[in-house]
């Protein structure tokens, strides 16, 4: 089949399943390919596909099939490009699992659950969670809302990119509540996966069960509510929802990429709403957080498979170079050890850089040293000349320290080239340097902090 045919079918679709449909569902979908007599195609989520399966499938075998394409069987899967998409990417809620989900669709019970959330991943409860700088503060208030005694912050809004531990600050929030409070009705779903049962309850006529089962929760938790940013109807059910738990008291948690206020096409009434909870950010990770985690993964990685060993400062090597969210560093451990178990080799920093080149290649950071020093001279607010300079007053040698350090740990450049770009000084100067920008780091948030948004600044 040719995409001209298919292009066809889709116009014979259109009218048989309706504008809204097709828009919806048919139109999203991508031709792969025909083979063996059936007929592939790409969709955006699993969710998505499962959905399209289960609901047009059938209609989309027969169009197929009377346009003279023989086809028995239509299939339908996320669509690489898409898949690693971070919106998608980031969204873990969705099951893998084909039954599980079309159990869900349907409405029927899932395990010991009857309520139509997605399932909770074992692995994140808080015992697993890293809690560091960055996410210290959304790790406190989702342990308080974990507690369940008073609603004090409601809603909570954790936001922050991906991979920053969002969606398993949540599912620990609800395996905490499920021990604690085993009769309480805990929902955890995707904005995504409230859109869908939204809108087909509007589909099936049957708004008032879907209206019942929102609304007869004790807690709801809802991630990634960027989702359903501009999409009006379902924002103004779930404004609906919001309110009417918010009434009675109910514990709200929700999840999305950015700050309300940030999201624009977000109904400003639910914008506003979410401002009266507790709002707090996950912010990017730094380097403790991210070797707390490869420790943590480490361990548990070792103790599944004890002839692997790991060479001193390998974890250490990836926290430095592997910068981006944690799935990233985390799927890095993970493929590193597939590999050792594979060669019974012990991990080294070389068998890191042979076997994760690729991750190192994507965030290694080519920053120059001219650009480190007009950036740290811009953040500190003095001149080039001065940190090249020979002064030591604390104003300009503090700047100068901090610019060694960068210099030493965004680039590749050794002490002797550092020294020379930093007005001809002694590469033991430089040496000197790093290590006492190290040292505060250790004892002085702020030093931490100015590393860090350098860091930031420099990379982006
Ligand atoms: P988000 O929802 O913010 O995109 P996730 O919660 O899906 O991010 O986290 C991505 C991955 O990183 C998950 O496998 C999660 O377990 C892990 N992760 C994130 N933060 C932490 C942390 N602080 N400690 C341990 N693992 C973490
Ligand atoms: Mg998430």
């Amino acid at each position: 089949m040719t995409n001209e045919t298919w292009g066809r079918v889709r116009v014979e679709l259109r009218k048989a399943v309706g504008e809204n449909n097709f828009s919806a569902w048919i139109d999203p979908i991508v031709f792969d390919c025909l083979e063996d007599r059936t007929a592939r195609f790409y969709v955006p989520t699993n969710f998505f596909g499962s959905w399209v399966s289960q609901n047009f499938r059938d209609v989309i075998l027969r169009h197929l099939n009377s346009a003279g394409v023989g086809v028995d069987r239509v299939e339908f899967s996320v669509c690489p490009a898409d898949a690693v998409r971070a919106d998608y990417a980031n969204a873990a809620p969705v099951p893998a699992t084909r039954p599980s989900l079309r159990a869900q669709s349907l409405g029927l019970k899932t395990g010991t659950d009857d309520l139509p959330g997605a399932t909770l991943n074992p692995g994140y409860t808080f015992e697993n969670f890293i809690v560091g700088k960055p996410n210290e503060l959304a790790h406190a208030a989702a342990r308080r809302v974990a507690e369940g005694r008073d609603v004090t912050f409601n809603p909570l809004f954790l936001y922050g990119g991906v991979g920053l531990g969002k969606t398993h600050l949540m599912h620990a929030i609800a395996w905490d509540l499920r021990t604690r409070f085993p009769e309480a009705r805990i929902l955890y779903l995707s904005a995504e996966q409230f859109m869908y049962r939204f809108v087909r309850a509007l589909r099936e006529q049957d708004t008032m069960t879907f209206k019942q089962i929102f609304r007869s929760v004790d807690v709801l938790m809802v991630d990634d509510v960027q989702f359903i940013a501009g999409k009006t109807s379902t924002q103004e059910e779930f404004f609906h929802t919001f309110n009417a738990l918010v009434e009675e008291g109910k514990q709200i948690i929700i999840s999305g990429d950015r700050a309300p206020v940030d999201m624009e096409e977000l109904d400003t009434r639910i914008a506003s709403r979410l401002q009266c909870g507790l709002v707090v950010d996950l912010h990017p990770t730094d380097y403790e957080l991210r070797l707390g985690v490869l420790q943590h993964k480490a361990e548990q990685a070792l103790a599944r498979n004890p002839q692997i060993k790991l060479a001193e400062g390998v974890l250490e090597f990836m926290a430095q170079r592997i910068s981006t969210n944690i799935r990233v560093v985390e799927g890095a451990l993970t493929r590193l050890f597939a590999f050792a178990d594979l060669v019974r080799r012990e991990v080294t920093i070389e068998m890191v850089q042979d076997c994760l080149s690729d991750i190192l290649r994507s965030t290694d950071r080519k920053v120059t040293l001219d650009q480190i020093i007009k950036t740290t001279c811009e953040y500190y607010n003095i001149r080039q000349a001065d940190i090249t300079g020979s002064s030591r007053a604390r104003a300009v040698a503090r700047p100068r320290q901090m610019a060694m350090f960068l210099s030493k740990t965004l680039t590749s450049r050794s002490y002797p080239e550092i020294a020379r770009k930093l007005g001809g000084r002694d590469h033991t100067t430089v040496l000197y340097g790093v290590r006492k920008i190290e040292e505060l780091m250790a004892v002085d948030s702020q030093i931490a902090e100015d590393a860090e948004i350098l860091r930031r600044m420099l990379e982006a």
